[in-house]
């Protein structure tokens, strides 16, 4: 890897041209086209047809989240086993930063591009810290996906987790994708990696799916490993009681997965109950767990329209991964805060 502050600046230049480009999005079809093709479509509800990541790719929440997803599965692969990995609500997998969608809500500015920058700011201080170890990783991860130093592209969960693979221990990716347009634009994705069978994509509703992915087939060394990353959209309130009866399944079905859920802080009682309820299931499993939460603030003009906080929730969290995570929100934090009422906290049992 060049050094990161050269490829920071590169980066940071990058943004500007990026949001100068073509608007551009790839594999979107008619709203006529997904309507029809929702029809019949089991485990669909209509209110998820609002919902598209391409719109929030690469905000503070997509941050945090790829942020600890990244440094959960480095820990994992300390060990030679092969894992499974399951992202139960992948997305379309690549994102263009400079495409309608993104500029539409350009909610980017308040994520990685606005870290990129505080980021390059700090680095030209006299008295530079070193970027910690987990942002580190994260920011690798997302430079290489724009080589040429621009920042064009953003990695969904399922392009993160793939460049991840470790081909000698044969690790696996399963991912679900119900929405039709979505799921299409994550296969011909993914169909440009290459990958053979290290990854399945279904277009079957992630929560039902991942019933059958547990517990994991053994590696070849014998040994059953399985992440599992939940990333619903909670556009349907009983995505909040799916996300917690799938954690208590889970355990159930493989007590020593690994498991992160990711969700919004936002005033409605089901959001405010998830982390509440999956800290129980954690403590009564007797499994470590980590809370990673980040508020960015008020608007600056003091309005809080947007999603303005996040957690991502860590069932058997790895021992090291409390420390990494907080090492990087130090940075992180301070790095995204936007107006009043900002915060960030790493809980842990
Ligand atoms: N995990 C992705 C990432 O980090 O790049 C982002 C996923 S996005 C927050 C949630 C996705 O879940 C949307 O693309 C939505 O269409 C999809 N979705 C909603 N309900 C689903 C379900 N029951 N099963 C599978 N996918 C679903």
């Amino acid at each position: 890897m060049p050094n990161f502050h050269s490829q920071l600046k590169a980066l940071r230049r990058g943004i500007t041209n990026a949001l100068r480009s073509p608007r551009f999005y790839t594999s979107q079809i008619g709203f006529g086209k997904v309507f029809k093709a929702f029809r019949g479509l089991r485990g669909y509800h209509p209110d998820m047809f609002s919902y598209r990541h391409a719109f929030h790719a690469g905000n503070h929440a997509d941050v945090i989240k790829h942020l600890t997803l990244i440094a959960t599965l480095q820990h994992l692969q300390q060990k030679e086993g092969g894992i499974t990995i399951v992202d139960t609500h992948a997305g379309a997998g690549l994102y263009r930063l400079d495409g309608d969608y993104s500029e539409t809500g350009g909610e980017a500015q308040d994520g990685i591009f606005k870290l990129l920058s505080q980021l390059d700011e700090t680095a030209a201080q006299k008295d530079a810290k070193p970027i910690p170890e987990a942002l580190q990783a994260y920011l690798d991860m997302i430079g290489s996906f724009n080589p040429n130093g621009q920042a064009k592209f953003y990695p969904g969960s399922p392009f993160i987790l793939h460049a991840m693979l470790r081909k000698d221990a044969r690790d696996k990716l399963r991912l679900f994708e119900l929405h039709p347009t979505d799921s299409k634009a994550l296969a011909s994705n993914v169909a440009q990696l290459d990958a053979g069978r290290s990854i399945m994509i279904a277009r079957e509703d992630g929560f039902e799916s991942l019933k059958k992915m547990l517990p994991p087939p053994p590696s070849a060394t014998g040994s059953k490993r399985a992440m599992v990353l939940m990333d619903p959209s909670y556009e349907i309130k009983s995505d909040y009681g799916k996300v917690a009866a799938n954690i208590q399944d889970c355990l159930k079905r493989f007590a020593t997965g690994t498991y992160l859920v990711w969700y919004p802080i936002i005033p409605r009682p089901e959001a405010h109950d998830l982390p509440k309820r999956l800290r129980t299931l954690s403590n009564q499993a007797q499994k470590p767990w980590i809370n990673l939460t980040l508020s960015i603030g008020r608007n600056t003009d003091g309005t809080t329209a947007g999603l303005a906080a996040s957690g991502m929730f860590v069932v058997n969290a790895p021992f090291t991964l409390k420390d990494k995570l907080r090492e990087a929100m130090e940075v992180v934090g301070p790095a995204l805060a936007r107006g009043t009422g900002h915060s960030w906290a790493v809980e842990h049992s």
